[in-house]
């Protein structure tokens, strides 16, 4: 295996096709959480974190720091189209990374022809992207195709993947290795809220390396051992947010609406919500 050069986005086996293995990009990192068509918090949240507008990729940071998504990047949120749009120029101008989400995934299938059921918000992606011209359609599924499933990053000590990833497949190229970082314990009797259940690696896990996730909606990131979830529920009325590496911080913006609800509710009643 050769060494790629030092900062750029590594590509093994094929030219179009990331390799999970890209620990050589030492950062630093600004890792952003479940984004599910919020295309105004996503731009809000680049704001936030110092990010300059760029005519080539869309956002670029002066400090030089990658922005890694988490995934669900589509679905219940009003601008997927705009979402995937920029997201996708920026990493294949190697501004960003992103691996993919059980909802993009849902939504590459559906993209090649496979016959998924529109559920879960799956419908209304479908419906903004029929509306688009066939290259739209066609130029997402290479995009999505082209994701891992998860990434090793800064010399083995950063591992980011949708629902995370137990610690003996860091760097596991697999399609099964895909499926389960993307959609995790997928089982249908499992509260969307139960982080331990819909998480199970997150109870043994020991690992060196620190893992961060979405996937799970939460009020408040908070760290488990080594590991840490950033889906803060943005489409469901809460915030987007992003994880500074090696910095250990947080950046959240408001969501401008709820755009999504759940039969569960996520949002505690008015009168609980903390000011912060
Ligand atoms: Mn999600």
């Amino acid at each position: 295996m050769h060494h790629p050069a030092p900062g750029r986005i590594h590509r093994e086996r094929r030219p179009d096709v990331l390799s999970v293995d890209q620990r050589h990009l030492t950062g630093p990192f600004d890792i952003i959480g479940d984004v599910h068509g919020c295309l105004n918090e996503l731009n809000a949240l680049f704001a936030a974190l110092g990010y300059e507008r760029d005519e080539a990729s869309g956002w670029r940071s002066p400090d030089g720091r990658l922005p890694v998504f988490v995934g669900d990047l589509v679905d219940r949120g009003p601008f997927n189209v705009g979402v995937v749009e920029l997201v996708s120029t920026m990493v294949g101008q190697g501004a960003a990374l992103c691996v993919p989400g059980n909802h993009d995934v849902q939504f590459e299938r559906y993209l090649a022809g496979e016959p998924v059921p529109l559920l879960f918000g799956l419908e209304g992606t479908v419906r903004e992207f029929e509306a688009q011209p066939a290259e739209v359609r066609e130029r997402t599924l290479v995009f999505f195709r082209s994701l891992p499933g998860h990434f090793v990053l800064d010399h083995g000590r950063l591992v980011v993947a949708h629902t995370g990833l137990r610690e003996d497949l860091h760097g596991v190229d697999t399609p099964e290795c895909r499926h389960l970082a993307a959609y995790g314990a997928n089982d249908d009797s499992i509260d969307p809220r139960d982080v331990a259940r819909r998480h199970p690696w997150i109870a043994d896990y020991t690992g060196s390396a620190c893992v961060v996730y979405g996937h799970t909606p939460i009020l408040e990131p908070a760290w488990h051992r080594n590991t840490i979830g950033i889906d803060t529920g943005c489409v469901f009325g809460w915030r987007l947010t992003a994880l500074r590496w090696p910095e250990r911080t947080l950046v959240s913006v408001p969501a401008g609406q709820i755009y999504a609800r759940r039969r569960r509710p996520f949002l505690p009643e008015p009168d609980t919500i903390q000011s912060t």
